[in-house]
């Protein structure tokens, strides 16, 4: 009856004269009857989308409520494998039977093979769950095919706060998300609005910094262990935001990485990075190259190494300042990295490969590259340091007798900087020697800090 009341609101609003159901009941079969595609989904004969949201709007005015999320991990290879039209017709038998057995709820389809039961009423979930997953177990008959479906499940009870009932369905696609990951029914609980709002609010910041132009650039100390003295930095980028200080690229790479954004940003760390050396000369600073992250989603650009040029053309600065570090998963895009790396490599930059050692790494992949550098994950150095791991000095001989320098990353203490500089890393980077810093701090440090490692000449 809600449904009722909600359509009837929105599409004969001009009549509502009389607050009486029996009225409002005429009316609704009415419009049903005229034209059904308003509030029931054509392809599974639930609620549809557009209707859902207003409805939740509608039942969380008046109190709790509670929804039990149903996502089809199969969605996809379904249909694949038996064909979008027999994948409706699943939908619509799992619809069928959801509207069967739990009579007072509200059955939703939110798109991509995820449902929705919706009820005012205290629902058991696990009786519930146990219930529909006993369902799921047998095929979703019809007479021409047999659809073998897994699902997963998240729960939620409670009332919304006005602005969590319009992101409620977003927030439901991730909460059935992380269940598909981790195997387990996810109770919607307020840190996962919470969650979902500072990322909503991240990713905004991140769109206000690309196009505000205030995405900063921070340096990392390079300490060469032959040298004895900080002989580069790696650009290291952040994104400040009034409401949320600074947000690390933890927060954001990812998310810009999926987005697109991360062009952008890598972008414009690079002309800012081409600005401040285009101020400070590296001669002056007395370092050889500052190292430059690309993301594999850059490396797919067959662009990118062009535009990257035509930057450090515009502020006077030649390629060979820069080094720049790709990880492995970039890679895949054999053709247009190399051509990109090409082009970079002719105009006098290194290529140096990042992270090596997280998952899997593939040697003989790595080796075809003219990779100058590889930088191995400070989880893989540390590993060495707890006795977990005791590759790390075989991996070191491995690529310095294919030519290929090590830097190791996350050095924290002169007891780790020096024993990777008695196995034979060329570049250290890590706390020991600084964290990432704003250019003053930088330029300051380079002044007044001599590093203290020991050497094997000591
Ligand atoms: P990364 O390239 O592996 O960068 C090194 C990260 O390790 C930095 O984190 C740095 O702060 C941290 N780190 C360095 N030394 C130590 C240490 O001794 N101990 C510990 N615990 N951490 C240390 P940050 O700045 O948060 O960057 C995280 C990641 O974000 C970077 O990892 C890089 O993959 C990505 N990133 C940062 N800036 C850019 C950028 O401009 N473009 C792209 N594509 N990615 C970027
Ligand atoms: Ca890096
Ligand atoms: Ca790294």
């Amino acid at each position: 009856m809600l449904v009722v009341g909600y359509i009837v609101r929105m599409y004969a609003a001009p009549y509502l004269v009389m607050n009486s159901f029996y009225m409002l009941a005429i009316l609704i079969q009415y419009f049903a009857f005229q034209n059904p595609d308003i509030f029931i989904d054509r392809k599974t004969g639930a609620l549809n989308y557009a209707t859902a949201t207003p409805y939740l709007r509608e039942i969380n005015q008046r109190g709790s409520f509670s929804a039990i999320a149903i996502g089809l991990n199969d969605y996809t290879e379904g249909n694949a494998l038996y064909g979008e039209q027999q994948m409706a017709k699943g939908l619509r038998a799992i619809v069928h039977y959801l509207k069967a057995a739990f009579p007072d709820c509200q059955v939703i389809y939110a798109a991509a093979g995820r449902f929705l039961l919706i009820t005012t009423k205290k629902y058991d979930f696990s009786k519930i769950h146990d219930e529909i997953e006993a369902r799921m177990q047998a095929p979703w008959i019809d007479t021409h095919a047999h659809l073998y479906l897994t699902a997963s499940y998240a729960m939620f009870r409670g009332h919304l706060h006005q602005e969590e009932v319009e992101q409620f369905f977003d927030y439901t696609a991730m909460a059935l998300q992380r269940a598909e990951q981790q195997h387990d029914v996810v109770i919607m609980e307020q840190s996962l609005f919470q969650q979902a709002r500072l990322k909503t609010k991240v990713r905004q910041a991140v769109d206000r910094a690309i196009e505000n132009r205030t995405v900063q650039i921070y340096l990392q100390p390079l300490y060469g262990t032959q040298e004895r003295r900080i002989i580069g930095a790696e650009v290291l980028a952040r994104i400040y935001d009034e409401k949320l200080g600074l947000i690390r690229p933890d927060f954001f790479i990812t998310a810009a990485e999926r987005s697109g954004t991360i062009t952008q940003i890598g972008e414009q760390v690079f002309e800012k990075t081409c600005l401040f050396l285009n101020e400070h000369p590296l001669q002056e600073l007395g370092l050889k190259r500052l190292n430059v992250n690309l993301s594999p989603i850059q490396c797919r650009d067959i662009h990118m190494a062009e535009r990257i040029c035509r930057i450090a053309q515009h502020y006077h600065i030649p390629l060979r300042s820069f080094c720049f570090e790709i990880t492995e998963s970039a890679l895949s895009y054999e053709a247009r990295l190399q051509q990109n790396i090409d082009m970079l490599m002719a105009q006098g930059a290194t290529i140096s490969l990042d992270d090596f050692g997280t998952g899997y790494s593939n040697l003989m992949r790595v080796l075809k590259f003219p990779f100058e550098d590889v930088k191995l994950d400070m989880t893989f150095v540390r590993a060495y340091f707890d006795h977990t791991n005791k590759l790390l000095p075989a991996i070191i001989d491995g690529f310095q007798s294919f030519g290929v320098q090590i830097t190791a990353e996350g050095v924290e203490n002169k007891q780790m900087a020096d024993t990777l500089t008695k196995l034979g890393c060329r570049i250290l980077q890590g706390f020991y020697f600084a964290k990432p810093l704003p250019l003053d701090d930088f330029l300051h440090y380079l002044k007044t800090t001599t590093p203290k490692v020991s050497s094997t000449i000591d």
